[in-house]
């Protein structure tokens, strides 16, 4: 069936083993462009919404967008979306690597996948075939073992894979979506959806990587223009120098380096795990996603207690020496690694799963666990005791069956520890504290599926922060000077509304945040314009409809929630977080308060055009946007 070269949308019923394409129309890719919003669309219009996530009527969804593939730096990255097992609500996961661009070479721009296979299979897509292959051999095996069946048995060294590891077969709710044995859609549980599916790997290959390019030319001078641009900008070139751990001494200076279980806002040992340090010790190269010149990607080899930490599962990447070290109060960088190998190489999410090792380490320490339930003692700082959890849960074996269920289910399930949880509608909170990036205090809260620091840009307005490429870029979106970075007030709410929606264009189009963004990226606002331009012909494509495609985004995520029955009564921090921090450093004594989280809520609300009282988009919103049928299915 011959396309537009926009790509296939291929439907996959799992249970009655069909296939079936689907050619999108220009309409619905401008207005839905790929990524989340893509993937929402199928989730909203086929998801019962009171089936529990692992029903095989639950759809998961994986889309790159009508971008990915170009030539040019940031666009190899795919969003995968469902209902979720981990967070109360809609799941949402984004990776990167060269598996997203690989997708769309193959001829497919998305997949619907439902129903749930009655042993486990594959799928093979290659230059605009689909087929469902059997994966018994490959049930059990780990990502490495597993992409080197697949590669022998395609005999095509150039496939890209992307596969649930043993933990996604298992269940387990932590479980992410592995490509490259080292990039993940880690968050929200979307490898144990792909797992109770039946559904092992999606392997792909596209022979021809030429894409049709509106204006080709135009499109080089772009990303070569970008490329030249990389080592002029202080972030990105840091990016390229120590990977996404360069920012751990900002991090930690300014308190919001979470340790201790969020605890405290400084680790007195963060040298031992930052960027510069992992560059001159345990670096190998560096590694990068299709076509991207920066190159932030960490590959490690070292060993931890005689145990090898191997190049194949990359390095950790900050978000994991965050919650695998600080969050742990563990300043061994080579435990870190080997704990991150493991996530990489079982399928599991560096980040719920640190948190969740965090989590026992705090109830521990107040006498709500013995040694013989965890295995042995776990106090903060014991880096042995870290990797023990964690390989407890990868190999589902004892405390490590209900640490899989992440820490707010696990507390749920043993009826404790719930004063000790950092999680928001069940998902572990990332490695930035609101107690600095203030704003992070309200997305956290309001975020459809759970606590993210990849949905808004983080509160840059400090003032020795704000420079002229902030001025430049945020202007473009109405900012033209620098807010108190400890605001919570209106304009600070402005601030985080108009950055999600920004970024949450970002995960529809499928672009890396460290390449396109409002604040301090490689592209400002306008070069994203001007990128959709080049690549589609929509000459007349602009910034408000970009924004305007964000929104749409948020408002189906929030969507889903609603029809669940969820509302603001959700979208409620840890209670920790009202507590003051310990320690050291500028957020020493800070803590949350109450009343202006909810004035910020209130806020946000109002601004996005929701329901101030349920926190829900209203009939007037949806319809704005062109989903007056959300709510009527
Ligand atoms: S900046 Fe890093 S994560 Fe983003 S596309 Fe480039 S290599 Fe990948």
């Amino acid at each position: 069936m011959a396309d537009t070269g926009r790509g296939r949308i291929l439907h996959v019923d799992l249970t009655a083993g069909t296939l079936e394409v689907e050619i999108p129309t220009e309409e619905f890719c401008r207005r839905y462009i790929g990524g989340s919003a893509m993937g929402m669309y199928y989730v909203l219009r086929d998801v019962p919404p009171g089936i529990d996530a692992f029903d095989p009527a639950n759809v998961m969804t994986m889309f790159v967008s009508v971008l990915t593939g170009a030539p040019i730096h940031g666009q190899s990255r795919v969003c995968v979306n469902a209902k979720s097992p981990l967070v109360d609500g809609v799941g949402d996961s984004q990776a990167g690597g060269f598996f997203p661009a690989e997708l769309r070479f193959s001829g497919f721009l998305g997949l619907v996948i439902r129903g749930r296979a009655e042993s486990p299979v594959y799928l093979w897509l290659h230059d605009g075939e689909a087929e469902l292959r059997p994966a018994g051999h490959l049930w059990g095996l780990t990502t490495a073992d597993a992409e080197d069946v697949l590669r022998a048995e395609i005999g095509d060294p150039k496939i890209e894979i992307a596969q649930v590891g043993p933990a996604g077969e298992k269940l387990v709710r932590l479980a992410g979506i592995v490509n490259m044995a080292d990039r993940m859609n880690g968050r929200t549980g979307m490898g144990a959806v792909m797992g109770s599916k039946n559904l092992k790997a999606i392997v792909v290959r596209g022979t021809s990587k030429k894409l049709p390019m509106a204006d080709g030319a135009a499109l080089n001078a772009l990303a070569r223009a970008g490329a030249k641009e990389v080592p002029e900008n202080p972030d990105v070139i840091s990016l390229k120098v120590d990977g996404t751990a360069g920012i751990i001494e900002y991090q930690h200076l300014n308190g919001t380096f979470p340790t201790f279980n969020y605890n405290e806002g400084q680790f007195v040992h963060y040298q031992k795990l930052m960027g510069p340090t992992m560059t001159e010790t345990i670096l190998v190269r560096n590694d990068t996603c299709y076509a991207c010149a920066v190159r932030c990607k960490r590959v490690v080899e070292t060993e931890f207690m005689g145990r090898p930490v191997i190049p194949r599962h990359g390095g950790p990447e900050y978000e994991s020496v965050g919650t695998l070290g600080s969050y742990c109060g563990v300043d061994d960088l080579s435990a870190v690694a080997f704990a991150n190998m493991t996530c990489n190489k079982y399928g599991l999410d560096t980040i719920g799963t640190g948190a969740t090792v965090a989590w026992v380490m705090e109830c521990f320490e107040n006498g709500l666990f013995t040694e013989e339930e965890i295995g042995g003692p776990a106090r903060f700082g014991d880096a042995a005791a870290m990797v023990r959890l964690v390989e407890a849960i990868a190999h589902q074996e004892g405390i490590g069956t209900v640490l899989g269920n992440g820490s707010r289910r696990a507390a749920d399930i043993l009826g404790r520890g719930h004063d000790y949880l950092i999680t928001v509608k069940g998902a572990e909170a990332p490695a930035h504290m609101p107690h600095f990036k203030r704003s992070f205090a309200l997305i956290y809260s309001v975020n459809a599926f759970g606590p993210d620091h990849q949905s808004s840009e983080h509160d840059p307005m400090v003032e020795e922060g704000w420079s002229d490429l902030y001025a430049e870029y945020l202007g473009q979106l109405g900012f033209d000077h620098p807010l108190p970075p400890l605001s919570l007030g209106p304009e600070k709410v402005r601030f985080a509304l108009k950055t999600q929606q920004f970024y949450a264009f970002l995960d529809t189009a499928t672009l890396c945040q460290f390449v396109w963004g409002p604040g301090w990226q490689l592209y400002g606002p306008k070069e994203t314009v001007e990128f959709v331009r080049l690549v589609t012909g929509w000459t007349d494509f602009t910034l408000d409809e970009l924004m305007e495609v964000g929104e749409r985004r948020l408002n189906m995520l929030r969507a889903f929630n609603a029809r669940l029955g969820m509302d603001r009564s959700a979208d409620r921090l840890p209670k920790k977080f009202f507590t003051p921090l310990g320690g050291t450093g500028p957020t020493a004594g800070i803590a949350m308060v109450e009343a202006d989280v909810e004035a910020a809520k209130d806020e946000y609300y109002r601004l996005a055009g929701w329901d101030v009282a349920t926190g829900n988009p209203t009939p007037g919103t949806l319809d704005r946007l062109g989903l007056g049928w959300v709510m009527q299915g």
